[in-house]
């Protein structure tokens, strides 16, 4: 393998029905913002998309930083397949050779990502949470990938020196998206696939969609959010999130307790959020849990333990029961209001 082959930077793109995943979106802004702080490469940033997307999709994907937009086009390739969209991507990467290749670290990209490294003999540095390229050497297109280790506890940078493409998948929510730009020039690259072939243990006989989307929390403005320490009373917060328009959210410990669903977890192995506002109630403030959260605009903190971490990364700090200054609160909102 001649590394010198390879170039430029691929983003996976991953959507549904006429929506692309935020998290693409923040891989294309990712990948804009190292193309050009690395610009003596000639770096291009890459889009590719599978299956058969709308003419407006296509457009969005170049308002928002690729410079080529790559689509492998197939009716069948609206249902998403590990083997098919493993095979296809594979012989992409023979033929095109991309230099560095991210995938976001949605459910969808944790389950194809290691199986297209493997595919095609290189690395894989996953959930990963910055990129940079070497910062000792100008000229290199190394990438730097920084992701948690051990529990969030420590931070380890890896580097693929003697594979290609440098493949990673990235925590949703962690880089920032580029805001829409219409007069960005972008090409689109069109390939007509043919996957009828490709040899698949798994057969989908139906998608079945869930009857309620529940909010996103990734997205939500505010959040209040409740950890051990407010037990079974989430009705609590809920009576005040309803008040303010807030999101319900919680720690792992309230996951693992079943107070709340796994999808609504912020922290290392649930979600990112960045509210205007986050309200932690009860939350001691691991850093497990700090890591999903602590990028919020503004953190106010409700805890009895005046020694808890969470007062460390807060801008308001309450010292109390959480079950006694939250009903407070609403009822003061409420008073207000009427
Ligand atoms: P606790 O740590 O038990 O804290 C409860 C807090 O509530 C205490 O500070 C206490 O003083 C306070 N309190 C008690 N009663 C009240 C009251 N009435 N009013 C106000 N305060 C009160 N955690 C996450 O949250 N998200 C993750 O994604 C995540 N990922 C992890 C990944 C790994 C690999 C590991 C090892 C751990 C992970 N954890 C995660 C777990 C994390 O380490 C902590 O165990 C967890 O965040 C603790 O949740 P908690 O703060 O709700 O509970």
């Amino acid at each position: 393998m001649n590394k010198n082959e390879y170039r430029d930077i691929y983003v996976f793109i991953e959507y549904h029905e006429h929506t692309i995943h935020d998290a693409s979106l923040e891989l294309l802004g990712e990948a804009v913002r190292l193309t050009e702080n690395r610009k003596n490469l000639g770096y291009s940033v890459i889009a590719v998309i599978l299956g058969e997307p709308s003419e407006e999709t296509l457009h969005e994907l170049g308002y928002r930083g690729a410079d080529r937009i790559i689509n492998l086009s197939h009716a069948s390739l609206h249902t998403y397949s590990t083997e098919v969209y493993t095979t296809l991507l594979n012989e992409l990467i023979r033929t095109d050779k991309p230099d560095i290749f991210l995938v976001p670290a949605t459910v969808l990209g944790r389950d194809l990502a290691p199986r297209l490294a493997a595919r095609c003999d290189t690395g894989l540095t996953a959930d990963a949470t910055r990129l940079e390229f070497d910062p000792e050497d100008e000229s290199s297109a190394l990438l730097y990938v920084t992701r948690p280790a051990f529990g969030g506890n420590l931070f380890g940078t890896i580097i693929n020196e003697t594979k290609r493409p440098q493949m990673t998948t990235i925590r949703p929510g962690v880089m920032d998206a580029l805001p829409r730009d219409t007069s960005r020039p972008f090409t689109i690259d069109k390939r007509e696939v043919h996957p009828e072939g490709i040899q698949d243990s798994v057969r989908i006989l139906d998608v079945l969609h869930k009857d309620h989307m529940a909010m996103d929390i990734a997205k939500a403005d505010i959040i209040i959010s409740g950890g051990r320490g407010v037990g079974n009373n989430f009705h609590v917060l809920r009576e005040c999130a309803d008040m303010i328009g807030a999101e319900v959210a919680g720690s792992r410990a309230a996951v693992d307790e079943g107070r709340i669903d796994k999808e609504f977890q912020v922290g290392q192995t649930g979600k990112t959020v960045k509210p205007k506002v986050y309200i932690a109630c009860g939350i001691s403030g691991a850093v497990q849990h700090m890591a999903g959260m602590e990028k919020s605009d503004f953190i106010i903190a409700i805890n009895k333990d005046p020694d808890a971490p969470i007062f460390s990364a807060s801008n308001i700090g309450l010292v109390g029961d959480a079950l006694e200054i939250l009903p407070l609160l609403t009822q003061e909102i409420r008073s207000y209001r009427e």
